[in-house]
Order: structure tokens, then sequence, then C-alpha cells
């Protein structure tokens, strides 16, 4: 990797290097390849190199949640109350754009647009648009999207100048190009119009420093980098609104750029990079310290990135998580479960969370007393 994406200078070495050979994606696959990680301490972007095998995995593996349409990830856990994705993201898109009266509003890079769906469902005067790369889409958009206002592969010609609105939900950590996919954006609204989207928010989640298919691990300067030189002015960009992420508005007319401080950042993304160049050590020294069938609590990055590290894998006899849609499914060869479903014969128990939540996840869990390895 020799220049930064957003800000094009330089690159000097990599700020990490996966110790093994091989990667995990944010779909929970595991890839060959090392993980290679850059960061530019000019605009305090930070980047991966994409994999020669990730070409393959969009082709073939990135059907995100197209199981079923009420597929949906789960945000948060309120009480009893399961809160899911889509229905955060809707609240927080109303909140944060004032969209005009039959304002005309593009999902760019859209999947399933089940945001944009609930959009249309909360404002019916919305006249939806999406588009995306690949057929495998079309049928949830049949349902809520004119034909004509549907595009694959191309955006049409005449949608230039014309959105009030584009929404962009977790696309650009995965654009080699971003300031293409921005200027893209730039081109399809009409003045003033806005650009909202969302992003992974590495500081709020360490995990997604080595996450393989996230090509872009954006800071709030590096945001603002892209957004100012692209044309845009940048209204708001929020790490709190979103769990994990940068919440982003931006509207199309000259900006100006502000001064930004990225030694901070630096140091960040390294004690990142010292984390995860030592967390197989620590699995491997749990590992070793014990033994007995084992369980992995959490299906998701964390879980999957212990469970590439283990020596014996067959130790673990399933994994646990509160997302009812994941406990339909299987991971790695193992049966996800709820937590309350835990085998009896367990006695060792690999935390796969995000360790800013970890510990308020587990003491909201009665867990019998087990062996405990934390992230
Ligand atoms: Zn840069």
């Amino acid at each position: 990797m020799e220049a930064c994406c957003i800000c094009q200078s330089n690159l000097a070495k990599p700020v990490y290097e996966s110790s093994a050979p091989f990667s995990i994606t944010s779909l929970c696959q595991v890839l060959e390849g090392r993980t290679r990680v850059w960061h530019c301490e000019e605009c305090g972007h930070t980047q991966t190199a994409p994999l020669p095998t990730l070409e393959k995995f969009y082709a073939e593996d990135y059907h995100i949640l197209t199981a079923s349409e009420g597929e949906d990830q789960l945000y948060e856990v309120r009480g009893s109350e399961k809160i899911f994705r889509t229905e955060h993201q809707i609240a927080t898109l109303l909140e944060k754009v004032n969209l005009p009266v039959n304002a005309r509003v593009l999902d760019y890079g859209c999947g399933k647009a089940s945001t944009l769906k609930g959009l249309c469902g909360r404002r019916d005067d919305v006249v939806p648009f999406v588009f995306d790369v690949g057929e495998q889409y079309r049928r949830f958009w049949n349902d809520f999207v004119p034909t004509a206002n549907q595009a694959i592969n191309e955006v049409p010609v005449r949608w230039a100048g014309q959105m009030d609105a584009v929404l962009s939900f977790f696309a650009l950590e995965h654009v080699t190009d971003p300031r293409a996919f921005v200027c893209a954006v730039h081109g399809l609204l009409k003045e003033g119009g806005a650009f909202y989207f969302l992003v992974p928010n590495i500081f709020a989640n360490t995990a997604d420093l080595v996450v393989a298919d996230h090509v872009n691990h954006f800071s709030a300067q590096s945001l603002q980098r892209l957004l100012v030189d692209a044309g845009f002015i940048v209204r708001q960009i929020n790490g709190e609104a979103h769990n994990s992420a940068w919440v982003v508005v931006a509207e199309k007319g000259e900006g100006v750029g502000v001064e930004t401080e990225t030694k901070s950042i630096s140091q960040s993304v390294q004690e990142m990079a010292a984390y995860w160049n030592e967390f197989g050590d620590r699995v491997s020294a749990f590992e070793k310290a014990g033994s007995g069938a084992a369980a992995i609590y959490g299906s998701g990055f964390y879980g999957t990135f212990i469970h590439a590290s283990l020596e014996q894998p067959e130790a673990v006899v399933c994994f646990l998580d509160q997302n009812p849609h994941r406990q339909q499914q299987v991971l790695l060869g193992k049966p996800i479960v709820s937590p309350e479903a835990l085998p009896e014969t367990v006695q060792r128990l690999y935390v796969g969370l995000n360790p800013r939540v970890a510990q308020t996840e587990l003491a909201a869990e009665s867990l019998p007393e087990l062996e405990m390895f934390l992230p």
C-alpha cells in the first residue's frame, strides 16, 4: 500500500500485520492471507490492504442477511426488549435529516434497503430510489420501489442532480476508492441535498482494525477531509447516535476545511494494533491452562477470531448468542444456541464480545461458574 486513499500522502510501514496467515471477514468467514493495516498520520485515516481472496468473497459470499426479509442484526437489549439495527437506523435518520415533502431519497449501495423501506413506512410521501451491484436484492426492492427507480451496477445518467438525500449504511468501509464514491454521491444530489451515512467507528469497536473486508477505518478527521475535498459542508460527525458507528450528515455545497489534530488518533491506533498482536497469544495461554468442553460466548467477529486462534478448536461444542436470528444458524460447524441453553458439560467459556461491553453483557446473564477467558 503506497498512498493514503483519503489525502493521498505516502504511507510508511504497516501499523498491524496478523501473526497467523488467516484473516476474518465481517461476516465471520476465515480467509487465507494476512491482514495488513496502515495508518496515515497526515489525515488520521487507517486502511487495510484488500486481500486477493476478497473479490471472490464479494462475488460468492457477500449475501448479507438475504436469507429472509425479517432477518436483522441485534442492535441492543433494553431490559427484556430487543432492538434491531434497522429500527434504530430509521429512528436516527428521521432525527438527523430534515427531508422535504416528496423527498427523492436514494439508498446507495443499499442491499435489501430495509432502512429505506422502513422510512417509506413512516413517511409515505418519500419517493424511494435504490442502487447496488448484483441482482440478489431485487426481490426485496420490488415490494416498495418502482422498477424505474431501481439501478443495478450503474446509476442512470438521468438521476444526476436529482436527489434530496442520498443514504449509505455501512458501505464506505468496503470501498477501495472512497474519494470516487463520495464524488459520485455529490453528483447525484441537488444543491443543498443531504448525504447521510453510517460507517463503523474503530475507536468504539477495536475489532474493526482487523476485519479483513473493511478497507477503511475512518476517524472524524479523515471523514471531514474526505467530505470537504469532494465539495460537502460537514454538518455532523456523531460518535454517540449509533453503537460503534459514525453517523455523518453532510450537505452539498462549498465548505471550509478545518485544521485537524491527528496525534491522539495515531496513538489510539497504535494501542489497538498492540491489543490485537497480543490477543492470539492470550487465547493460547488460556487454552493451554485447562481442559474439557468449551463454549464461545458471541458468534460474531470476536468469537470467530477466538475459534480460529485455537490449537484444538474441537474442544468448542457451541457458540452462545442472544440474537434469535443467529440461534438458528451454524458457525464453523458448531451450533449457535441461546445462553440459557448452555450445555451442562461445558466447563470453560471464551467470551467473544467487544471488550467495551463484555462485562455489562455478561453481568446481565445468569451463567454458571465457569473458567472464563475475557477479551
Ligand atoms: Zn491520509
